[in-house]
């Protein structure tokens, strides 16, 4: 388990919330409409999939999807759990710094190469994983940009990030964070991160595995958890307010308050872009996290694009993860924009928009994939599943296997072009059907360069 996540509101930010014994209280978060579920008399419209209760189809027809984004390494699996896993592949996410190494052992573990003749899984066997590298918007208060001998005291660090330049030391804020500071870690120089992070994104790619960078984004909404050493200054718990709740586990290990301290964008817009620089240097894709902050995320999409030109906008993608919150009109302008800029939806966080099925419809047929953004491996195939679900009612395509078509197919034996046309556009066939997991599945490996688009 991955105390730093503890440590953040995760399941607020994620709409996960599930535990270590695969407990989850998605469901309580997101209450499906029957309305919108439809009803089965044939109009299923386009709202969200029931994935709890939602039927899977045949083993061989998950093996053609892949959860474009989760985070398993912040659970302890059992190898059975992987091999359980009827999906084709995951997407492993890093967020911090002790990530980044249990990414790597995950991948090495279950294989997946760009080859296709060197294959797939354990022992060229079941789900492959792509090792992805990176540091989270969440944590970029850990970080400094400084180093050397401008190494910042923690102090001046946390009140240069937190506090305005004029910030009185008898204000509220400057009080509480004088206060916290003993128990906030010292900045960590995110120079030697860096470091790594092209080290391990080198040593992954060069062994010929599937890499990206990732999890790493922008957060408009994010606040700084308060430290649990110093929950007994919390007002919660010195008025005993909640404490009951805060004392279920004895050690408290659900207590999970927020701070008033939020980061600010041009510290995390200057942590993203230094990793971007790498994945761009390296012709890596990235998983990209965006949430409450859609402008800046596109003005540094399109600042990269400016600045790099091809050897960005041709050379590699970027999964906008979830795509947090982005509105129809402005997902088709960065569409427009961005010609690498993919998006794939989840249940878990996608399903929270009220606009979400009309982002979905916006998303050219070619840039969508799926992604469960779940930590617990155990739900991915459900998740990915009822996202591709949802994909097929928002988008009018069939479904492959409730729609029929259930026998086994091979992409690599279908043609090329067979789906899509010159321009790039999903070739319909004949009887003018798309197919869902044909889409997605040819989608998931061009975004990774592994068909030519
Ligand atoms: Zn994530």
């Amino acid at each position: 388990m991955c105390t730093q996540h503890e440590e953040e509101d995760r399941s607020t930010l994620n709409g996960n919330g599930s535990t270590s014994n695969g407990n989850t209280k998605a469901s309580s978060r997101h209450p499906t409409n029957s309305k919108m579920n439809g009803d089965g008399d044939g109009d299923i419209g386009d709202g969200l999939p029931d994935w709890e209760n939602i039927e899977l189809p045949p083993d061989h027809i998950l093996s053609h999807l892949t959860d474009a984004h989760c985070h398993p390494t912040d659970l302890t699996h059992a190898p059975e759990v992987y091999d359980a896993v009827s999906l084709g592949g995951l997407a492993s996410m890093a967020t911090i710094v002790d990530d980044q190494d249990r990414v790597r052992a995950l991948s090495e573990e279950k294989r997946w190469y760009s080859a296709r003749d060197k294959g797939k899984g354990k022992e060229g066997r079941g789900v492959g994983v792509v090792a992805c590298f990176g540091y989270h918007p969440w944590f970029t208060h850990h970080y400094t940009l400084s180093s050397g001998s401008s190494l910042p005291s923690k102090e001046d660090h946390y009140t240069s990030l937190f506090l305005p330049p004029n910030s009185l030391p008898t204000s509220k804020n400057h009080q509480l964070l004088l206060q916290l500071l003993p128990y906030l870690p010292d900045p960590i120089p995110f120079e030697g991160l860096l470091d790594k992070l092209r080290a391990d994104m080198v040593r992954s790619k060069d062994s010929g595995r599937l890499t990206m960078l990732g999890e790493v984004g922008l957060d408009g909404s994010a606040r700084m958890r308060w430290p649990k050493k110093a929950r007994h200054l919390h007002p919660d718990y010195r008025d005993e307010v909640n404490l009951e709740d805060g004392n279920q586990d004895g050690e408290g290990e659900e207590w999970k308050r927020l701070t008033p301290f939020k980061v600010p964008m041009a510290h995390q817009r200057a942590i993203l872009e230094a990793q971007m620089e790498i994945a761009i240097d390296l012709g890596m894709n990235v998983s990209l996290h965006s949430v409450s902050c859609a402008g800046p995320t596109l003005d540094t999409l399109i600042g990269m694009r400016d600045k790099h030109g091809m050897s960005f906008t041709n050379r590699i993608n970027v999964d906008l993860h979830s795509a947090g919150g982005w509105s129809p009109p402005f997902w088709t302008q960065a569409e427009r924009n961005l010609l690498n800029l993919y998006a794939s939806p989840s249940i878990f966080i996608t399903g929270r928009s009220p606009s979400a099925s009309q982002l979905i419809k916006s998303i050219s047929p070619e840039r969508i994939l799926v992604e469960s953004d779940s930590h617990d491996v155990r739900l991915s195939s459900r998740l990915v599943w009822a996202a591709a679900e949802w994909v097929s009612r928002c988008k009018g395509w069939k479904l492959e296997g409730r729609d029929g078509n259930a026998e086994e197919w091979d992409m690599w034996d279908d043609g090329e072009t067979e789906e899509f046309d010159e321009n790039g556009n999903v070739r319909e066939d004949g009887k003018g059907e798309v197919w869902t997991v044909r889409t997605l599945e040819r989608n998931w490996a061009t975004f990774m360069g592994l068909i030519d688009d």
